[in-house]
């Protein structure tokens, strides 16, 4: 569980261990996950990629704890759809919302 104390949202989820792809309830909550978090954790790899898909939101880190700030929405998010879906970090593609 999360919570966002900005936007007042709480939502609920689990990280499954392997990643869950065109779950078809992502269609129908408008990218809520996508707003109700502060960050996602990414990888060194996963943020040079995002960087090259053009993310200006992106957190460096020298002890390797880079990130993508999601606050108040993901840059990526539009329409209520990841528009980046087939390259959306590891966290994302595993996040199961619960709610
Ligand atoms: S990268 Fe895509 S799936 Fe991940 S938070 Fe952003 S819009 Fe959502």
């Amino acid at each position: 569980m999360s919570w966002n104390r900005r936007s007042g949202t709480k939502k609920h989820g689990i990280l499954l261990d392997s990643p869950l792809d065109d779950d078809g309830r992502c269609r129908e909550c408008g990218g809520a996950c996508c707003r109700a978090f502060i960050s996602v954790p990414l990888t060194w790899d996963e943020y040079v990629r995002l960087e090259g898909l053009g993310a200006t939101r992106l957190q460096f880190s020298l002890t390797g704890h880079h990130s993508l700030v999601i606050e108040n929405g993901c840059e990526f998010l539009s329409h209520g759809r990841c528009t980046i879906y087939a390259h959306r970090p590891d966290v994302c593609r595993r996040f199961f919302c619960s709610d």
